[in-house]
């Protein structure tokens, strides 16, 4: 061999030594970089499932949404329906409460003040238009009432039916509005001496009326009635006009009827004993409540226009503070 080709063996040798060590280095730069790689990687893989599991959140949306919305209205529903069965007091004013309805179905209206346990009530417009005043009168009473509650005391109800005869009131403001839309004398239709006529000569005599086909045949009367029956009334006061005065329902009255008549005598220039034309008065209002056992009474204003308020609002303070010395 000559010098020549033994420095090219050599050389030969050298490069490929060094072709093996550079793969010898590759090879392991693989290996071991690629779990490096991996460790890097795998994180990345495992988050993006978990970042895909922002669902999770949508899904755990539904269940916290549907249970709060099924107990909800049974939690509350339960709570608030009992506090306010237990809780809520009366009311101290109320009104109009409908008691009932006419001949030609206009509402009777009823207004309340107070809570007490002794009822009183005032009522108006039984002779519908031609006692229109009574109305007018029993409208500033409800709304003196409702000013200055005060004046009811804790132990007493004031009941004020403002119209007892408001088919009357409509027809007319004036003796044709007297009766009701059956031509009935709302005042001679109740159980107590009740005739369907009468002698009229001495009597109102403006348009012929009647006290209707039987004792309580009229709706009004029908409708009072039953809410006194079914109220703890102790005192009536009704109002009518003109000028008579104050009559004590009864036939006689009893002793507290003539009291209660005593005491808004006092207090007003109304004539008592009432003025006598000689009129035999039957199937009285005021003489059914007093044989029922409440003590009740006719006022009559002074004219068909005025309301007397001033006055009325002592006999107002009267018939609150009053108290029967026979239980009824
Ligand atoms: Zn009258």
């Amino acid at each position: 061999m000559t010098r020549k080709r033994l420095t090219r063996l050599v050389t030969a040798l050298w490069v490929l030594n060094l072709v093996f060590a550079l793969a010898l280095a590759a090879a392991w730069l693989v290996t071991s970089v690629e779990p490096v790689r991996a460790l890097f990687v795998s994180p990345t893989a495992t988050a993006t499932p978990t970042s895909t599991f922002a669902p999770t959140p949508t899904s755990s949306l539904t269940p916290t949404v549907l249970p709060s919305q099924t107990p909800s209205p049974t939690e509350t529903l339960t709570p608030t329906l009992t506090p306010t069965v237990t809780d809520t007091p009366i009311p101290f004013s109320e009104g109009p409460i409908v008691i009932g309805y006419s001949v030609e179905n206009r509402p009777l209206e009823v207004y309340r003040f107070g809570t007490g346990p002794h009822g009183r009530l005032i009522v108006a417009g039984m002779h519908g238009g031609s006692e229109y005043n009574t109305i007018l009168l029993a409208d500033q009473l409800i709304e003196f009432v409702t000013q200055h509650p005060q004046i009811v005391p804790a132990d007493v109800t004031l009941y004020i039916l403002r119209a007892l005869n408001p088919d009357g009131e409509a027809k007319s403001h004036s003796y044709e509005g007297r009766a009701n839309a059956n031509g009935v004398d709302l005042n001679r239709n109740w159980d107590a001496n009740w005739q369907k006529t009468w002698d009229r000569t001495r009597c109102w005599n403006f348009t012929y009326v009647t006290g209707g086909t039987g004792p309580g045949s009229e709706p009004e009367t029908q409708a009072l009635m039953n809410f006194i029956l079914a109220h703890p009334i102790e005192a009536i006061i009704n109002y009518h006009s003109a000028a008579l005065g104050i009559f004590a329902g009864g036939l006689p009255p009893e002793e507290d009827t003539l009291r209660l008549a005593e005491a808004v005598a006092a207090v007003t220039t109304y004539p008592w004993p009432p003025v006598d034309i000689g009129c035999i008065y039957t199937g009285g209002f005021t003489d059914w409540a007093d044989e029922h056992g409440i003590p009740a009474l006719d006022v009559e204003l002074t004219d068909h226009t005025h309301t007397d308020f001033e006055m009325n609002l002592l006999v107002l303070n009267v018939l609150l503070d009053w108290k029967p010395e026979r239980k009824p």
